[in-house]
């Protein structure tokens, strides 16, 4: 029997040394450890044995199955690296095959001019805060001064749902809720998109996004609301602005104000962008009312405040010359792409 396996030995080798393909020698692997190959046929030739050379003989079959199996293994990891570079070593370029494009996505225009705002904003001391575009009537009006018949309260402007909720027509909707959950100083800007029952122009939509500033602390004064437009506007314009204020009335400030840089296309002197102006409107402002204060729980003989609000679309809009803000909603990838 120890001749038998020996003699298996030899021959494998000598079929193992045949070998040239990995195709090949997985038949090999088969035919030699298969169920139904010579190796498991010597085991069952085993009960031939008598019971002192069982044992041994045993180990003698397994240490041959075993030789075989690492053979089998080195041979083919062998045979697999050199079939593969022989495979490279012929594969060739075809430098005539179009490329294939990556589709990459990019941000709207409106986000990224929302990052921007706000980042630049944070860097400022503003926190930022975001509160629901389902608002009740009492925190977009009642609780920032607006008289029961204001007309913007009209049908005509904001969008009801029930007689007392409606879809936030300002983020300014955030004021009271900051003064009911916080004490002065507070520091906060609050982005988001608005809503306004308005004819769909060049220059209005039914939707559109802001971001308003509240800044509540003791001493607060007009010239700190001026010192941070101005900062404001000169880093979101890269260049230094000059600013304008012009009287104006939102119930929630007083005094309140249009605030209006110089034209930054044409430095005043007149041009399409400011409509031969020499001025952009960019926001309004003003000192937080009194009234909007007390409501909030602050005493205005202690504590003191400014407020503003811009539309970002307005802003991205003098920034990049865009004349129309129905392009932001229209998903034109002509437009979109330009600012990808
Ligand atoms: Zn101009």
């Amino acid at each position: 029997m120890k001749e038998k396996v020996e003699e298996l030995y030899h021959l494998f080798e000598s079929d193992l040394n045949a070998i040239e393909t990995v195709r090949d020698l997985e038949d090999l692997k088969v035919k030699y450890l298969g169920r139904k190959g010579p190796i498991q046929s010597l085991m069952k030739d085993l009960r031939h044995c008598d019971n002192e050379e069982r044992p041994l003989m045993g180990k003698l079959i397994n240490e041959l199955k075993e030789q075989v199996a690492s053979k089998v293994e080195t041979q083919l990891s062998a045979l697999k690296e050199k079939e593969l570079s022989k495979r490279l070593s012929e594969e060739k370029i075809d430098v005539t095959l179009p490329g294939r494009s990556n589709f990459h996505g990019g941000k709207h225009p409106i986000v990224q001019m929302l990052d921007e705002v706000l980042e630049i904003l944070k860097e400022m001391g503003f926190s930022v805060q975001y509160t629901s575009e389902i608002e009740s009537e009492y925190y977009n009006y009642g609780g920032l001064n607006y008289p029961p018949d204001h007309p913007a309260r009209d049908m005509q402007d904001t969008f009801y749902i029930s007689k007392d909720i409606l879809l936030r027509s300002h983020t300014t909707s955030i004021q009271q809720h900051m003064m009911e959950k916080c004490e002065p100083p507070i520091r906060i800007v609050a982005p988001g998109k608005c809503y306004r029952n308005e004819t769909i122009t060049s220059r209005s939509h039914v939707f559109f996004y802001q971001v308003d500033a509240l800044y509540i602390d003791k001493g607060v004064t007009f010239a700190d609301l001026l010192a941070t437009k101005e900062e404001f506007y000169s880093r979101i314009f890269n260049q230094k602005v000059e600013l304008r204020v012009r009287p104006s009335y939102f119930p929630f400030v007083e005094p309140g104000m249009e605030v209006d840089i110089k034209c930054t296309s044409c430095k005043g002197k007149g041009c399409t962008l400011c409509k031969k102006t020499g001025w952009l409107e960019v926001c309004g402002a003003g000192m937080v009312h009194p009234e909007v204060l007390k409501e909030g729980g602050i005493d205005p003989e202690v504590y003191s405040g400014f407020a503003w609000g811009g539309g970002i679309e307005r802003l991205f809009m003098l920034r990049h010359g865009v004349t129309d803000i129905r392009l932001f909603t229209e998903n034109n990838l002509r437009f979109l792409r330009q600012f990808a």
